[in-house]
């Protein structure tokens, strides 16, 4: 019986191995990406994917900088929305290709999330985006109304990160999904949008953490599984310590144990097992972190599989 599955692309699906986002690089991770994703669309599974975007919002925003005695910069939303745009012609292009010479039906939506303005993510902006730069460069940019911060190897713009309260596109997503469509959506986690005390829409300075705004969608998509791909096998207990343990097959208790303890770094791995536990408690079948080359094992060889799958 094939599943509904959301699958979330972390980077590595998207850049070279090094992380280098040339258009040439990004194309041709995208299409060794959707060989994978292809795989899963054969054996019957009904996909819909979301992705992240940093080194794509990076890019963009150095050209902003570059060029801003010419253009106006323009703001972290539309910086969003054009990822979107750009990695979801790419996905559309290289699912094709994988799928050929099956005829793809493949869509990309435009989305965006709704978050509350009185996050306190944005009264302490802690999520880096962007290129390093000198100090001279970063207080300039403060002088514009930015925030940045002195990291271990330079300085970098930090924004909010707050959180995805609703994927507000998640219905033409569905619309499509049920008509066929293999969707694209969410992408960067969704344009981050505030709502007006009249009801109106407005984006803001933000960016959506991915792997939590896919939980939301995949509980908005009634997906029966949210699979995580990303370039390590799964999450580690003690990462990095001589006491490395991989988790494999677990449950809600287990993990938010493990979560707790502190075994999941908050920029990386941390959110990915958030939005794990997010989806599964709020009624979803199973959730998988794994790398990309191993996303359909847990759903085709429940005996051999390989990544971190957590169930109730
Ligand atoms: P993506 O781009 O796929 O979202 P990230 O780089 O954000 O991926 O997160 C994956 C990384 O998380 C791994 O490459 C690994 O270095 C790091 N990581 C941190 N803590 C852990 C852990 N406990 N188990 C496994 N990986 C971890
Ligand atoms: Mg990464």
């Amino acid at each position: 019986m094939g599943e509904r599955v959301l699958i979330a692309l972390g980077g590595n699906a998207m850049t070279s191995p090094e992380g280098s986002a040339s258009p040439e690089d990004q194309r041709q991770a995208v299409e060794q990406a959707m060989t994978h994703v292809a795989a899963l669309i054969r054996a019957g599974h009904e996909v819909m994917l979301t992705h992240g975007n940093g080194p794509q919002v990076g890019n963009i925003l150095l050209k902003n900088q570059l060029a801003a005695h010419v253009l106006p910069p323009v703001p972290l939303d539309w910086c969003v929305a054009q990822t979107q745009g750009t990695i979801g012609v790419l996905i559309m292009n290289a699912l094709e290709r994988a799928l050929a010479p099956r005829p793809a039906r493949v869509a990309t939506v435009v989305t965006r999330t709704l978050v509350d303005r009185d996050d306190r993510a944005f009264a302490d902006p802690v999520k880096p985006i962007g290129q390093y730069f000198a100090e001279d460069d970063a207080r300039r940019f403060e002088k514009l109304g930015q925030s940045w911060k002195r990291l271990e190897r330079g300085w970098r713009r930090v924004v909010a990160s707050p959180e995805p309260i609703e994927i507000l596109d998640a219905a033409p997503a569905i619309a499509l999904m049920e008509a066929g469509y293999i969707v694209v959506t969410a992408g960067g986690g969704g344009v981050p949008v505030v709502r007006a005390p009249d009801g109106t829409l407005e984006g803001v300075e933000a960016v959506i953490d991915k792997d939590l705004a896919a939980a939301a969608l995949a509980r908005a998509v009634r997906a029966t599984a949210l699979v995580i791909a990303t370039d390590v096998p799964g999450a580690v207990a003690g990462y990095g310590t001589p006491a490395a343990r991989p988790i494999g097959k677990v449950g809600l208790g287990e993990l938010r144990l493990l979560q707790a303890a502190g075994h999941f770094a908050s920029g990386s791995m941390g959110p990915k097992v958030e939005a794990a536990l997010r989806f599964v408690a709020g009624g979803g079948r199973r959730a998988v972190i794994t790398s990309l080359e191993h996303i359909g094992t847990a759903l085709e060889e429940p005996a051999g599989a390989i990544g971190t799958i957590l169930e109730k």
